[in-house]
């Protein structure tokens, strides 16, 4: 077997707060996995002003979404570029990446971090942010020492329009339609498998490790 073989490469799914963005960076520390986050790399490249930046630039300030041409050729070429095995979060978004990627680089797991949805409005209405520091609360999950005030800064808790009810509940809607059909896709592979992530991180985090060490002694 080639090493190449033996690196681990690994989708993380979820809804907006479903936590996936904390268990990729839990699991990329505990395994030394290079976690890549495409909103993440999105930035980085655009911050470089490289070719594939400016282009990705160029749809984000027209507020569009990055064609998948785009998408997949930033995507690929920064798994080719690490040694490591990878944590993807936040990509593949729709089927024609997910085939893509299987087709180049194949996964060996696809985890599904599953809430409900009246969970996910619960985590996401009640989320509320610093509008001077950016800190994270939680009205009821994390809530500041003063109503209202930072704990950290002193400045106003405000909430994202991204985070009020309406706007949530598109977000979800439009979450379960696009996964849908990749979810389909993996299954039929046999490379899916759903963690109730309606649990605490640390329990999240303990049944993706028993699924992903597994997954690595098999591959030895
Ligand atoms: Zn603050």
């Amino acid at each position: 077997m080639s090493k190449n073989s033996k690196k681990l490469r690994i989708v993380l799914l979820g809804a907006p707060s479903s936590g996936k963005g904390t268990q990729a960076e839990l699991l990329s520390q505990k395994l030394g996995l290079k976690h890549l986050a495409s909103g993440d790399v999105f930035r980085q490249e655009v911050k470089k002003k490289s070719e594939l930046g400016k282009a990705i630039e160029d749809y984000l300030k027209k507020g569009k979404l990055v064609p998948d041409e785009l998408v997949n050729k930033v995507i690929i070429s920064k798994i080719r570029k690490t040694k490591k095995g990878i944590i993807l979060d936040g990509y593949p978004r729709d089927l024609t990446q997910a085939k893509f990627l299987e087709k180049n680089f194949p996964t060996d797991l696809v985890l599904e971090i599953k809430i409900s949805n009246k969970e996910a409005l619960k985590r996401i209405t009640g989320r509320r942010v610093c509008s001077y520091c950016g800190a994270v609360y939680h009205l009821k999950y994390k809530p500041p020492k003063k109503k209202g005030i930072c704990d950290i800064c002193g400045h106003k808790l405000v909430q994202r329009d991204d985070d009020r009810r309406g706007i949530a509940e598109k977000r979800l809607k439009l979450y379960h339609q696009t996964i849908k059909p990749i979810i389909k896709f993996y299954k039929r592979k046999d490379k899916l498998f759903i963690i109730n992530g309606e649990q605490s991180i640390k329990k999240v985090f303990q049944d993706i490790l028993k699924i992903v060490l597994r997954k690595k002694d098999e591959k030895k």
